[in-house]
């Protein structure tokens, strides 16, 4: 009896590791030169923790998954999403708006994992509540976040927000003293100093700083910009508490800014070309920014998909694309045709001076072949592409969920980024640019059992990422049905 209870008081001390079998694979993984065929993976709980050829090891398996040869990888990274702004809705979520909201919002850990990333970086935080209800759902994405973001006080991106919501979406903002008169008075400039501001990321838990060099676009110009001091003292401080720096910049000038402001990750693709905006071209100038951002191993997230999804806008057949219904609730898509979804279209159209939508289509693909143009030299210049969606980059439908990166892995590809730099980009770069790569990135023994079964190989084809069987998450495997939207 005392021996009985004494084993049993000591199982519950260590309870067995549940114990899963992945055999019979091509194990793709972005650290290894070539795949292993009839590899396995042994996971238990959370972690991988071995990898091999051949026989796997005898054992008690709670499940085996057989896997016939077909291919598997790390899980993916989306390293630029902001979860809690709901695709194609205002912000903050007008009232009537909040059911479709609440349904969309009940989907999104599923959409991710849906789609094949199995780890997600919020940029800026400005709800830490929708993040935590993100996290507490049954089956998430690994989620990781910036913080509250460091906006210059009246700059981009608080500038975009509604007048009410502008300190309150940013509490986190750099003060400014060339703009003493516009802050009110109850912020003191001592709590806005690159140093207070980075200290309260990290406090609030942030992996990294999110920090802004936009002047705006649309009928939002002209907007105060931080000064180079200034984000090198970010840096600096980000640095010394071990957390990486990501610069939203998407134009030449802020490009060469974020260069000189010694920045660890540039969060977009560099679609303006400012002065050589009417080149076909990559103009030397250009080059040469773009050759000192390979030498000193800054990474680029392209995001060719901020414009490619305003552009969805004006085609037609984007909302009745079927993989649409795989991430979003029926009634979440239902809503984007009615007036009120089309609302934005309709504000950004006035932009465009009466074109009509095929011109407006055009347009952006032209201004994303610029940002695809940069990607090119960039990766065969043997640039540090780090995978992130920028999901949703606006109050546009044009970036779901989740689908958001698949889109974007295909543009990419299509772009002409080799298959094999697609892939780093999406594991062991994005997991490295964020720190994180002794957890993800790769199928290696001690990291987290975040992996995905495809019936293809993503070094062959970028259809591979859309070719998901089963998406394992923190060693529970999951069947990629189950994960999509309810219709
Ligand atoms: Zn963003």
């Amino acid at each position: 009896m005392l021996l009985a209870l004494l084993a049993a008081t000591l199982l519950q001390a260590h309870p067995l590791p549940h114990r899963v079998l992945i055999r019979d694979i091509t194990i793709v993984s972005p650290e290894r030169p070539s795949p292993v065929e009839h590899g396995y993976v042994v996971l238990e709980n959370d972690r991988i923790t071995a990898v091999g050829q051949g026989s796997p090891p005898a054992g008690l398996w709670d499940s085996v998954v057989v896997g016939r040869g077909r291919v598997l990888i790390p899980g993916l990274i989306d390293g630029h999403t902001h979860l809690a702004s709901p695709a194609g809705m205002p912000l903050p979520v007008p009232l009537d708006l909040r059911p479709l909201a609440d349904a969309y919002a009940e989907q999104l850990p599923r959409s991710y994992l849906f789609s094949g990333f199995t780890t997600v970086v919020d940029l800026i935080v400005f709800e830490r509540g929708f993040l935590d209800r993100f996290k507490a759902a049954p089956l998430h994405p690994d989620t990781y976040d910036c913080g509250p973001a460091l906006a210059l006080a009246n700059g981009y991106p608080m500038a975009m927000d509604p007048k009410e919501v502008h300190w309150d979406f940013f509490p986190n903002f750099l003060w400014d003293p060339r703009q003493k008169g516009s802050i009110p008075a109850r912020f003191r400039p001592e709590d806005h100093t690159p140093k207070t501001t980075v200290a309260r990321v990290a406090a609030d838990g942030g992996i990294c700083v999110k920090t802004f060099e936009e002047r705006g676009y649309g009928p939002v110009r002209n907007l105060p910009t931080p000064t180079l001091e200034m984000i090198r003292d970010v840096v600096r401080e980000s640095h010394a508490r071990g957390l990486p720096v990501l610069i939203h910049a998407n134009s030449l000038s802020a490009w060469r800014f974020a260069v000189q402001s010694g920045v660890d990750v540039i969060a977009h693709g560099m679609w303006n070309w400012d002065e050589f905006e009417r080149s076909n071209t990559l103009p030397a100038p250009i080059r040469a920014l773009l050759d000192t951002v390979v030498a000193r191993r800054i990474g680029f997230e392209p995001t060719l998909r901020v414009i490619e999804g305003l552009g969805a806008m004006y085609d037609p057949a984007f909302l009745d694309d079927p993989r649409l219904a795989r991430v979003l609730p029926r009634s979440v898509i239902a809503w984007y045709r009615t007036p009120a979804g089309q609302a934005f279209a309709n504000q950004l159209r006035q932009n465009f001076g009466g074109a009509s939508d095929a011109r407006i289509r055009e347009i952006f693909q032209r201004v994303a072949e610029h940002g695809a143009m940069a990607t090119r030299y960039l990766v065969s210049h043997g640039g540090r592409l780090v995978f992130g969606t920028d999901t949703p980059s606006g109050p546009t439908y044009g970036n779901p969920p989740g689908l958001n990166g698949l889109l974007e892995l295909e543009r990419l590809a299509a772009a002409g980024v080799p298959l094999r730099r697609l892939l780093e980009g999406a594991t062991i770069n994005a997991a490295r640019a964020f720190r994180l790569d002794s957890l993800y990135g790769t199928v290696e023994r001690g990291k987290v059992a975040n992996l995905l079964l495809l019936r293809a190989n993503p070094l062959e084809t970028a259809e591979a990422y859309d070719s998901i069987d089963l998406v394992v998450v923190r060693g529970k495997v999951i069947d990629r049905s189950t994960l999509a939207a309810r219709r």
